[in-house]
């Protein structure tokens, strides 16, 4: 009898097993907080060991990146700034001298719309700093002073691993790509434990690997003007990340204007014609500033800084809730609420001589 009871409830135990396996794959979540934003991850196939296991390697990548590459808070990067305004050289980890390369590489194909060299502007406005920015915004003779002094990546030298700079002015701030460089980190360091179907999702800003279950992954896109909306979705399955740069993510309200953190190096405003840019595409770090980079360039010039950075599916909501939509997105792409218009701009085939690295 109680053999029968043993068999029948291995039977059934094996049973269920393989439905779970079959059916019902496991799924390990978790999530930490890095550059100032919640990070979840999602992982198919893993169980709670092997998932703790590797998201603490993420982690510990992830406190190491923070400490070299924080735009104010005291680390390599602040030391780094603090040399070049002090007209000195600097040896640095050579992940800084990567990331300023690739800063260059996107400052060269956005025509300079995107410049990681904005630090000091970004401090006049109150955007390097814990606290949310308050205003006012800075007096308007002080952002032609900083207009003058030009910093740009190409303002720096190197030697080895050592820095130094023709322009005092340059203070660097990673803020527009660093995210997605780490992100795209995190995906690698997951994918080398054979996890194959994942999301690591950054705040919103996500790379996705794989399938969910029998499905492809569906992303929202955040309405830019509900704070807590989803404006459209999109489905996507095998290897693509989706990034998004918002005008609602750090801003101030002073005297009845919006003042958000996304600055025009032409101006020295923050960008005038954009509510929100969403890129997708296989490079994270890429697409990362290329978000950023579109957004300042807004819908009159989206085309030709999509088209110089190697970007194809790009969406667009302007400061009056138009949409701007590429062909190869439109297909992909459900609108959960319908924008005020929307007009679907060609991007012509990448420039070859743009080098995003
Ligand atoms: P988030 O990280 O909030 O999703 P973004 O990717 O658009 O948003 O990055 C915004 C950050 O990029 C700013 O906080 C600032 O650090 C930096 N930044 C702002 N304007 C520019 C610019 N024109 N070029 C390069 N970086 C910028
Ligand atoms: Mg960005």
């Amino acid at each position: 009898m109680i053999g029968k009871l043993i068999n029948l409830t291995l039977v059934f135990w094996l049973s269920s097993f393989l439905a779970a396996c079959s059916q019902e794959e496991v799924v390990y979540r978790d999530e930490l907080i890095a550059f100032g934003t919640l990070v979840s991850f999602t992982l198919h196939g893993v169980d709670p060991a092997q998932g703790t296991e590797v998201i603490r390697d993420v982690d510990l990548m992830f406190q190491e990146q923070h400490k070299n590459w924080h735009a104010w808070q005291k680390g390599q990067l602040t030391e780094l700034n603090a040399a070049i305004a002090a007209g000195k050289s600097m040896q640095v980890d050579p992940s800084i001298i990567h990331l300023i390369k690739l800063g260059q590489s996107f400052e060269r194909n956005s025509i300079g719309l995107f410049n990681p060299a904005i630090g000091d502007l970004l401090r006049l406005w109150g955007f390097q700093q814990d606290e949310a920015a308050s205003g006012p915004p800075p007096a308007k003779e002080k952002i032609q002073a900083w207009l003058k002094t030009r910093p740009s990546t190409f303002d720096l030298e190197f030697n080895g691993q050592t820095i130094q700079s023709n322009n005092a002015n340059v203070s660097l701030d990673f803020g527009g790509f660093a995210k997605g460089y780490s992100v795209g980190k995190a995906v690698q360091l997951i994918e080398e434990h054979n996890i194959r179907n994942f999301v690591v999702n950054a705040g919103g800003d996500l790379c996705i690997r794989g399938r969910h279950g029998d499905r492809p992954w569906r992303v929202g896109v955040r309405d830019p003007y509900v704070g807590t909306g989803i404006l459209a979705s999109i489905e996507l399955e095998g290897s693509a990340c989706v990034f998004t740069s918002g005008s609602y993510e750090r801003y101030f309200d002073y005297g009845g204007h919006r003042y958000h953190h996304i600055l025009d190096p032409r101006s020295g405003e923050p960008a005038a014609h954009s509510a929100s840019v969403t890129v997708i595409a296989g490079d994270p770090t890429l697409a990362d500033a290329a978000a950023t980079a579109i957004f300042v360039a807004g819908p009159q010039q989206f085309r030709i800084i999509a088209r110089r950075m190697g970007i194809s599916d790009v969406l667009l909501i302007d400061n009056n809730g138009n949409a701007y939509l590429t062909p190869g997105l439109k297909d992909r792409l459900r609108f959960e609420q319908e924008p005020k218009s929307l007009e679907i701009v060609e991007i012509a085939s990448p420039d070859p001589e743009s080098e995003n690295e």
